[in-house]
């Protein structure tokens, strides 16, 4: 689910909610509104039924009151038309009680009738033939001694006309005689439906247009049709009957309208906020996602950018990639030179150079301090890809950068590895490409070094290496020390003391050179135990010999290691050995640190009285100026400087300035890897005071050591054993 999708949901729900809710609202509201409607309908049908009821009931009325009259029965049977007329006629004349008046059958040959307006003189019948037959079959069905009457609805002259028929009958019906020959007469009376009464009706049931129309008449609302004699509508009375809900709802609809807007409103508003909102905290969320991914300094991805991007790659569709390292040389040169400040424009201006390199498929990142990683996938033609961005990087080193007015050249080590096909850790990618680094550093080359199958053995070695170390640590019997003379190169070259070297001689791997175990224990940081360890070795052998002076090598990680230099210095007091037959060598890599706790080892190893050395000088790459600043008081010159082919003339005008400056920093030289006489016998006229090498002894146990014990060179010749010993003797160790 993306971040925006979540909020976007709910937004969703909420409007569909609101558009429910809303619909329901209406729907409902509506529905009650059709409701009340039908329920008003229904009524005033019902009422309008009762209404014509009553009416016509009335009719009925008048019609049983006429028709069961003894003076107009015996009139009808005299046919005695001046007295029916002044007795019934008239009244249907007049129009005041009812409009239509006509009788048949019984007496009269043919119907006679009265109507509104006519003369006293009976008219011919206005009932049509179908009207009198169905008369004639429903009358003789009336229940005549509870005066019942046959009613039903006429049209005459384009009126409504109530018509009601019975028997003509006397008022004393049980004289009536169905013996009366020629049978008994019918009358019928006929009330018009007047406007007025239609009116009424219409107040009185709350309707509105009330109406009488063709019995064909298409009608909408709602209708009661009127039944002739036949049973067959006559005409229809329609109405519009009142809508109470139409009403309420007309009422209530504005009120209705604008909830609805103000809802929609709120509804829309409300989902715009949320979206708004979650807008902003996913777009906080990216930006807190990128910065968390991005080196504030050079706005390269950081080393958690670097990993995710990598750990892309892994998974079913394996990705091949290959890993640049580039790192810095001598950067902490430029921060001494051009300030940290300085030092941060410079890696930044690394950095603008490296980001030409990126592309879809190439990614750069910055690993921390001084150290970058180009990484470029895929797998068509990588090599061919990642030979082409080197060749860039080169060019693109050709500049300088400009820090604070110095203008520094672009110098960077480049490590490359490439991923191998099989499913590989990218750590153990960069790792290598790491390593490759760091041996291009060791050459000091300019080119890219590749990790190589070389590489992959000694990588492999090392694993070896460490794990049998680790075991052996165990019980530490496979690790002894070797003692290797330093003699003066002042005078009688007598043995000043003698430096511990380590020597691993394990059960697996025989031998095993002090070189490749020193390194992998510092790396492992198996150097502590190990440390410890020949430390307690070297305080022994010194307790045993009081006049030997030792020179021990102390590793960079050791002395980074807080409460070492304490637990040393406790170490030497609670052996009550006098710390001025110590010395602490240490290589320039310390020096390169440049770690305020080193530094500060070493001042309180000095001011203890133990001597400092500089071992190795001239690998590194340390200014003698700088070494001022630390409590060195012997530098020891590299056998590189000193034996071999290396050491030809160029060196050797060097390495006498290198013996100058030291000397007037008031330092003591050890010149190492003294191995022939010549070598000897130059740098003794170099002013070197010690001296160190083969020449003057290989590393060798102390139990081997009776031989050194008398021994001293003599400069003049070849060494020696002197004679007599007792004359000049060297602090040398006892045979143990
Ligand atoms: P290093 O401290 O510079 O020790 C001198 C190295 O030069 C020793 O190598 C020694 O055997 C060798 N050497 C002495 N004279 C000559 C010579 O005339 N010609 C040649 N070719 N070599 C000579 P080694 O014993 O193999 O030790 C190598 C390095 O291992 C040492 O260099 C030191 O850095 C480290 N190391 C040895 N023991 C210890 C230890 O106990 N602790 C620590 N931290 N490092 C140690
Ligand atoms: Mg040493
Ligand atoms: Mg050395």
């Amino acid at each position: 689910m993306s971040r925006q999708s979540l909020p976007r949901q709910i937004v969703v729900l909420v409007i569909i909610l609101v558009l429910v809710f809303g619909v329901a609202l209406w729907v409902s509201i509506l529905s009650i509104r059709s409701a009340m409607d039908r329920q008003a309908e229904a009524k005033s049908l019902a009422l309008m039924e009762g209404r014509f009821e009553a009416i016509q009931e009335q009719v009925s009325l008048i019609a049983s009151d006429y028709h069961n009259w003894t003076d107009v029965y015996e009139a009808a049977n005299n046919l005695d038309y001046g007295e029916l007329y002044s007795n019934y006629g008239i009244t249907a004349v007049r129009a005041d009680v009812f409009q239509y008046a006509q009788m048949l059958d019984g007496p009269f040959d043919a119907p006679v009738a009265w109507v509104a307006g006519s003369t006293r003189e009976p008219q011919d019948g206005f009932l049509s033939r179908i009207t009198i037959d169905a008369i004639r079959r429903q009358v003789p069905q009336l229940d005549y001694q509870s005066r019942e009457t046959f009613d039903f609805f006429g049209m005459h002259s384009s009126r409504i006309v109530m018509f009601s028929a019975s028997w003509l009958l006397p008022e004393d019906t049980f004289i009536v005689p169905d013996r009366v020959e020629g049978g008994l007469a019918i009358a019928v009376i006929g009330k018009i439906v007047s406007d007025r009464q239609l009116e009424q009706v219409e107040k009185q049931l709350g309707v509105t247009d009330l109406q009488v129309r063709d019995p064909d008449a298409e009608v909408q609302g709602v209708s009661l049709p009127l039944m002739d004699a036949s049973d067959r509508p006559v005409a229809l009375l329609t109405w519009t009957p009142p809508a109470p809900g139409t009403e309420l709802f007309s009422r209530i609809r504005p009120i209705m309208i604008g909830a609805t807007l103000a809802f929609a409103f709120f509804a829309f508003w409300a989902a715009r906020q949320l979206l708004d909102r979650a807008a902003e905290l996913a777009e906080k969320e990216a930006e807190a996602a990128i910065l968390a991914r991005t080196d504030p300094l050079t706005q390269l991805p950081n080393r958690l950018g670097l990993r995710e991007h990598l750990a892309s790659f892994s998974g079913p569709d394996l990705k091949r990639f290959a890993a640049l390292c580039v790192d810095v040389d001598k950067f902490k040169h430029i921060n001494d030179v051009a300030g940290h400040s300085g030092g941060d424009t410079y890696l930044k201006g690394i950095a603008d150079r490296l980001r030409i390199l990126a592309d879809g498929e190439t990614f750069v990142a910055r690993h921390g301090g001084s150290e970058f990683f180009v990484i470029i996938s895929g797998a068509e033609e990588l090599e061919a890809r990642v030979a082409a961005k080197t060749a860039t990087l080169a060019q693109l080193c050709r500049t300088k950068i400009t820090v604070n007015g110095y203008a520094f050249d672009i110098a960077i080590f480049k490590g490359l590895a490439f991923s191998e096909l099989r499913e590989q850790a990218y750590e153990e990618v960069l790792l290598r490409a790491d390593r490759a680094m760091y041996l291009a550093r060791a050459r000091h080359t300019r080119e890219v070094v590749r990790y190589d199958a070389d590489m992959q053995a000694v990588d492999a070695f090392d694993t070896t290496l460490e794990k049998a170390m680790r075991s052996a640590l165990a019980s530490g019997i496979e690790f002894t020390l070797h003692y290797q003379p330093i003699v003066s190169g002042l005078g009688t070259g007598q043995v000043m003391r003698f430096e511990a070297l380590a020597r691993w001689n394990s059960r697996s791997l025989g031998r095993v050179s002090p070189v490749d175990f020193i390194r992998i224990a510092e790396s492992s940081g198996l150097i502590l135990p190990l440390g410890e360890l020949l430390l307690d070795r070297a305080f022994e052998d010194l307790r045993r010999n009081p006049g030997m002076n030792i020179s021990i090598n102390v590793s960079p990680v050791q002395l980074m290691t807080p409460g070492f230099t304490e637990g040393l210095i406790g170490e030497v007091s609670r052996r009550r050995l006098d710390s001025s037959r110590i010395e602490v060598e240490v290589t320039e890599g310390v020096v390169i640190l440049d770690n305020k706790s080193v530094a500060a080892a070493l001042h309180e190893l000095r001011s203890r009285g133990f001597s400092i050395a500089l071992d190795d000088f001239g690998t590194g790459f340390s200014s003698i100026g700088y070494l001022a600043s630390m409590p060195f008081n012997v530098l020891k010159i590299d056998r590189s400087f000193v034996s071999g082919e290396a050491a030809g003339h160029r060196t050797r005008t060097m390495v006498k300035s290198m013996i100058g400056l030291a000397h007037s920093l008031d330092m003591e030289i050890v010149a190492e890897g003294i191995e022939t006489e010549e070598e000897a016998f130059t740098f003794r006229s170099y002013g070197c005071e010690m001296l160190q090498g083969y020449y003057f002894g290989r590393p060798r146990p102390l139990s081997e050591m009776s031989s050194f014990a008398q021994l001293e060179f003599d400069f003049e010749g070849s060494p020696r054993l002197a004679r007599p010993a007792s004359r000049r003797r060297a602090r040398t160790p006892a045979a143990t």
